[in-house]
């Protein structure tokens, strides 16, 4: 069981599963929405995904058609993203986590928009767009 939480502790959250892939999305939303350089999002079940408190904090902002993107509507921290024609997956903020992970797949998408000011220098496949 992996635990998770926002910045000030509103949101508590459990995952039964294991985190096997994380993306590095440099797209100039997930710029906005992180404020930085790029997201570390891995994607979860969303049946395995529980949240034990502060739900009523989760505020969903739809930031393109068909997408959502949660966060914690007392201190902001970004906590999933979800795509209306995907419901079973939920694409978790890695940075929330509570619990350390390693995860066997990491990767770099949408390497084209990536910020000029930050440079990769980890061997992770890099994609232009998305990851396939
Ligand atoms: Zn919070
Ligand atoms: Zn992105």
């Amino acid at each position: 069981m992996l635990h998770g939480s926002c910045l000030c502790g509103r949101i508590q959250y459990q995952y039964r599963g294991d985190i096997d892939e994380i993306s590095m999305c440099h797209c100039t939303q997930c710029q906005k929405g992180q404020g930085t350089a790029f997201v570390a999002a891995a994607p979860v079940a969303t049946e395995k995904l529980t949240f034990v408190r502060g739900q009523e904090f989760l505020k969903e902002y739809r930031s393109s058609p068909g997408k959502v993107r949660a966060f914690c509507a007392e201190c902001g921290s970004p906590v999933y993203s979800a795509r209306d024609d995907l419901p079973g997956v939920r694409r978790l903020r890695v940075g929330t986590l509570d619990t350390a992970v390693e995860a066997g797949r990491k990767y770099h998408a949408f390497v084209a928009s990536k910020a000029r000011w930050y440079e990769i220098r980890d061997e992770f496949p890099r994609y232009q767009g998305p990851s396939t």
